[in-house]
């Protein structure tokens, strides 16, 4: 049994140490490594809440996350996850020629028509590509992932009720039977308001 001076004197040495814990909290992000996962953390919080690169901006502005360090730790994120944004000029003199991101050539060969605007640096003509072979590679390499996939073959259904787009004739028709190993796997595009 604890006798009342005993108590008390450990609760203020209690006290005592929050209060460096405090301060170390305050200083979390110090070295650019963890300014790096920081802003990896926020990102993991940007899918959940699906909030605007606008809010994300402004919470790494309060834990003063410099601009370069977010730069670097998106390229990291596109890196892992394989995705690419690539982005196309195209020639609005012919409508014949593409400039890739690696041609640095300013005038079309084909009708030596301008690629950038006379007067800024902005491409006359612009257009993103977004390969996804590199995507599923890295993609399918995790078993959370290829589980997913199965789950056309693995869930519930009711041959009286149509529940799922795995139901329908046209699916069924298309994409044949699930199987309990990966096989297959269907890409749909989803598109509103534009030309496909
Ligand atoms: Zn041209």
């Amino acid at each position: 049994m604890q006798r009342p001076g005993e108590m008390k004197k450990r609760k203020i040495k209690t006290e005592n140490e929050r209060s460096p814990k405090k301060k170390k909290t305050q200083q979390k992000f110090t070295t650019d490594v963890q300014k790096i996962g920081a802003w990896i953390q926020f990102r993991l919080m940007q899918r959940e809440t699906g909030c605007s690169n606008s809010s994300l901006n402004k919470i790494a502005d309060s834990f003063v996350i410099p601009m370069r360090i977010r730069r670097k730790a998106d390229v990291l994120i596109l890196k892992k996850s394989g995705a690419k944004a690539l982005e196309l000029n195209g020639c609005i003199g012919c409508h014949k020629f593409v400039w890739t991101p690696s041609n640095k050539s300013t005038r079309c060969p084909k009708c030596n028509g301008r690629r950038y605007h006379p007067d800024s640096k902005t491409p006359l003509e612009r257009a993103f590509y977004f390969p996804i072979g590199a995507q599923l590679r890295k993609l399918l390499k995790l078993k959370s992932f290829r589980d997913l996939l199965l789950h056309e073959y693995k869930r519930t259904c009711n041959s009286k009720f149509m529940s799922d787009v795995f139901d329908s004739p046209v699916w069924q028709q298309i994409a044949g039977l699930p199987s309990s190993v990966l096989t297959r796997i269907l890409l749909a595009t989803l598109l509103c308001g534009r030309n496909p």
